[in-house]
């Protein structure tokens, strides 16, 4: 289970830290959920005590430092800046989510040089955004790193996440359960509470959110037939052969 905290859509602000996150960590808590929470770490300036409480049940990893998406210029900045500020506070960081799946081509070289173990970066396929076709659907090991790709409910282009299953609703319903599933929180504000300009992407972005968000949500999550776990447990759970492990 993952979550992108980031700042709320199409705004500098996160009302979902305080309205979505305290209701959200109880859910997981109710349903014996473990999450990893890919987390924007510029948040921790304003949001330290609440990330810190999220640390103290679930996995914090980066999800950047800015949420701009990584280009040649800015990508060594970003993965580096996310790891420090985490460790600043405390909370170690092993695993990397790239904002929108944008990638540069020396991405799981930058990631290495800086300690992080694994990385959840790659979708499959986005007009003008990401093109990798032949992804494979589960985790796999790639230059001494564990690699968690976003998993298609529909392939190649539906991804396993909350603004899919809403944006379908009611057709996702009998969509297959891929191996990982993300959400955002603001996805679960009602649409009132968001302040995003609008946009025909914005719009279909909202549709169905706040309460039947949470409906689709619970629903989706129940239907699981094993537990729901952080990045970091699965790879507790799953080590992987010593010829494939880094070696440092
Ligand atoms: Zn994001």
């Amino acid at each position: 289970m993952t979550v992108d905290l980031e700042p709320d859509l199409g705004s500098r602000e996160c009302k979902s830290m305080h309205v979505v996150i305290p209701r959200l960590l109880e859910f997981f808590d109710q349903h014996n959920i473990k999450a990893t929470f890919f987390t924007v770490t510029s948040l921790l300036e304003k949001y330290a005590p609440e990330i810190k409480e999220i640390s103290r049940k679930h996995e914090v990893a980066a999800h950047s430092h800015t949420h701009h998406w990584l280009n040649p210029v800015n990508a060594e900045w970003e993965i580096k800046k996310s790891k420090e500020v985490l460790a600043e506070y405390g909370i170690e960081c092993t695993g990397f989510r790239a904002p929108g799946f944008i990638t540069t081509k020396d991405h799981l070289e930058l990631l290495q040089k800086y300690g992080y173990t694994y990385d959840s970066s790659f979708a499959r396929f986005f007009p003008g955004r990401y093109q990798n076709l032949t992804l494979p659907g589960k985790p796999f090991q790639r230059e001494g790193m564990t690699i968690f790709p976003m998993p298609t409910m529909i392939y190649p282009a539906v991804n396993s996440g909350l603004s899919y299953l809403k944006l379908l609703h009611p057709f996702s319903k009998v969509f297959p359960k891929p191996y990982m599933f993300y959400l955002h929180p603001w996805e679960l504000l009602e649409k009132k509470e968001l302040s995003a300009p609008k946009s025909l992407v914005n719009s279909l972005l909202l549709r169905h959110s706040g309460k039947k968000a949470w409906e689709i949500l619970q629903k989706h999550v129940e239907k699981a037939e094993s537990k729901w776990i952080s990045c970091r447990e699965w790879m507790k759970l799953n080590p992987q052969p010593l010829a494939q492990r880094h070696t440092h």
